[in-house]
């Protein structure tokens, strides 16, 4: 699995993006300070590098300098979140510019985007004995490949990029339909109900009462 550089001086912020990206199998490694970020970067190799702007000793702006004479993708991860801030953020060379405070989900969905358009990684959610290629779009239960449609695939990604969040029912059809939910929910709710009984997620998939679905995991 891919090799990412978290440069965060922010604990808890470097917490919640390692815990989850180790949790989708990524290989996570944490640098606190800008010098500490240099020196790991020019021993090691990664596949990408999540680069807080305002660090100490060295800032991203001259990180990011150094990480591209490498080659190696980065994205920022940052609080500045003024146009000027991104434009100049993506000048730069950044891959992509995510601001703080983001969703988990977000920041996993632009880690597989930048890392397939580098040519990196299949990434592969393994869970309760299934397992779901991001890239081939294959899900394979205890070895036996299961046929999902195109929309119940999705559904499945939404579910998982942000597992064990309450999810609303309208932002879950939004996302996958891409189209403004009309109120009618039986669309969604049959596609949880053959979600369910395809994976056997029964007891996985939780109906949250009066505002959609939760992935427990
Ligand atoms: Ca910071």
């Amino acid at each position: 699995m891919p090799k990412v550089l978290i440069v965060e001086d922010e604990k808890a912020i470097s917490n919640l993006i390692y815990v989850n990206l180790t949790a989708q199998g990524y290989r996570c490694f944490c640098a606190f300070d800008g010098k500490t970020a240099a020196d790991m970067i020019e021993e090691n190799t990664y596949d990408l590098v999540l680069l807080d702007i305002m660090l100490p000793e060295i800032d991203g702006y001259e990180l990011l300098e150094f990480i591209k004479y490498r080659e190696t993708p980065v994205i920022f991860v940052t609080a500045k979140g003024t146009l000027e801030d991104k434009i100049r953020g993506l000048r730069l060379g950044a891959d992509d510019y995510l601001v703080k405070p983001f969703q988990i989900g977000e920041l996993t969905a632009r880690v597989e985007a930048v890392l397939r358009r580098s040519g990196i990684t299949d990434t592969v959610y393994s869970l309760f004995g299934v397992e779901v290629n991001v890239k081939s779009r294959t899900v394979v239960k205890d070895g036996m490949p299961i046929d999902l449609t195109v929309k119940e695939f999705d559904l499945l990604l939404e579910l998982i990029r942000n597992k064990n969040v309450a999810l609303y029912r309208e932002r879950l059809y939004e996302k996958v339909w891409n189209e403004p939910f009309s109120g009618e929910t039986r669309t969604l709710d049959s596609h949880i109900q053959k979600l369910r009984k395809k994976l056997g997620w029964e007891d996985h998939i939780k109906t949250v009462f009066r505002i959609g679905y939760r992935l427990e995991v």
